[in-house]
């Protein structure tokens, strides 16, 4: 940190709530582009904000820009459900999201910022016997990975939930619950937040409102951006962008890529006094709802996709009525709770339901793209990956499998078993 009073600690905390916290610094720089720099990540959300301090941190490589075309955590990484989990199965999903989730839980003393992490536990409902036994075989795989995972059978489940309709007059009959105790929520924004002010103590420029409009192609190499405030070169240039992946992947030279982008919706109720205090989820063919509750006491839960492309961030009425109903199912109580807010952000959906962290056939340029609804979670993990990816022209093994080429080996990873079907997962 460049100054003492940047360092958020019990002392700083004090001493500024007495002399009218007119002290502090500012959390982030708002530095002009340079002409160049060694590495240029476009979209400041989670992911590229993460990849620029894991570039200094880890690789000292500070001559990094982060290009954002409106405000940094503006785009799916500060509107989103904020569950964090690593109860995945296939191999490649499965190390990558525990290498995140081990990651998540040192984020706050690492970047000296509260990111709020909660590990409060994600509750996987199960209504039929076929269901648990789909669901035991991943989590049993989960554990033979090292990944917590338990089975709560129908009296656990009761006594730690009890709000839930267990009646027999339930439109489904909930039988038990897999759980990854160590799975939870955090606050989207502080996240964003913390990496960019340790991102920029560490020398990165983080730039807001530039817009990359176009690629600098040379001798068939990415050798920089033109943006709306100008030309800007670097030796490397990564993607991050999310649901505008397949808008700029073109432009950069990459042709047409195995994603395609659709809205996603999610929901914040009034406070409320605290009831929900684990993430409760469900879905396979019972339609799909998710639910936590923020420390502002806001009930925040979400379902499918809007299943159409767009690059609109609203969403529309269909899913609203389709996760209200989700919500009925098993916790008929919140009926006349009001909704307060709803929003959607555009999500990069792959074709098999997972991601990309990869170098491209385009020498000089990187993706790091694909996270469908799941890329929250995957923050830390994914610009860790990305960030070795970046230094060393090579993948790490953690993200290996991630590659682009998958599709033409045929090594997809189809976490959800939904086929070549970008809205199936
Ligand atoms: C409603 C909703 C709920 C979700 N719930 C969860 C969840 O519970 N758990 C989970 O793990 N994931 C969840 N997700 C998914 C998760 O939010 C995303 O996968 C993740 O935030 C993607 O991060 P990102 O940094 O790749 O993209 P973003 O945060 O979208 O950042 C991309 C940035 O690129 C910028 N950009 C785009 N084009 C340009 C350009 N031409 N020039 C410069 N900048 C550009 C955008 O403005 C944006 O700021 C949810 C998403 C939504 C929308």
């Amino acid at each position: 940190m460049s100054s003492t009073m940047r360092r958020y600690n019990a002392l700083n905390v004090f001493w500024n709530g007495l002399t009218g916290n007119k002290n502090w610094d500012r959390a982030w720089r708002d530095p002009e582009p340079k002409p160049k720099y060694e590495v240029i990540i476009v979209g400041a959300g989670g992911h590229g904000l993460a990849t620029a301090y894991y570039l200094a941190k880890n690789h000292g490589i500070t001559r990094v820009a982060v290009l954002e075309k409106g405000w940094l955590g503006g785009g799916n990484s500060g509107r989103n459900t904020t569950i964090v989990r690593s109860n995945y199965m296939m191999p490649g999903n499965c190390a990558f999201y525990e290498h995140s989730l081990k990651l998540w839980e040192n984020l706050s003393h690492e970047l000296n910022y509260n990111v709020m992490f909660s590990q409060r536990a994600h509750v996987s409902l199960c209504f039929s016997p076929g269901q648990r036994d789909a669901m035991a075989r991943r989590y049993n795989t989960m554990r033979l990975s090292g990944i917590d995972g338990e089975w709560w059978a129908l009296d656990k489940l009761r006594k730690n939930i009890p709000y839930l309709n267990y009646g027999e007059d339930a439109r489904y009959p909930i039988i038990g619950a897999f759980v990854q105790p160590r799975a939870g929520t955090a606050r989207h924004d502080a996240v964003n937040w913390g990496y960019a002010r340790t991102a920029d103590a560490l020398g990165v420029d983080i730039i807001q409102q530039c817009e990359v409009t176009d690629f600098i192609h040379e001798n068939g190499r990415v050798v920089g951006v033109n943006t709306n405030r100008g030309e800007i070169r670097a030796e490397k240039v990564g993607l991050a962008v999310a649901g505008s992946t397949s808008t700029l992947a073109p432009k950069a030279g990459l042709g047409r890529l195995p994603i395609e982008t659709h809205k996603l919706q999610a929901f914040v109720s009034e406070p409320l006094k605290p009831l929900v205090d684990h993430v409760i989820v469900y879905g396979v063919g019972h339609g799909h709802f998710y639910i936590s509750q923020s420390d502002k006491g806001g009930l925040v839960f979400g379902g499918d996709l809007d299943f159409y492309n767009s690059y609109a961030q609203k969403g529309n009425l269909p899913i609203y009525s389709d996760v209200a109903g989700c919500a009925m199912n098993i916790m008929p109580m919140v009926g006349r709770v009001k909704i307060l807010r709803q929003w959607a952000g555009i999500m990069d959906m792959s074709m098999d339901g997972s991601p990309f962290i990869c170098k491209t056939d385009v020498p000089g340029l990187y993706l790091n793209a694909g996270w469908c609804y799941g890329g929250f979670k995957a923050i830390p993990g994914s610009g860790w990956c990305f960030a070795h990816t970046i230094a060393h022209d090579d993948p790490h093994d953690i993200n290996a499998p991630l590659s682009l080429d998958r599709y033409r080996k045929g090594r997809h990873i189809d976490e959800g078993g939904g086929g070549p079907v970008p809205k199936h997962h």
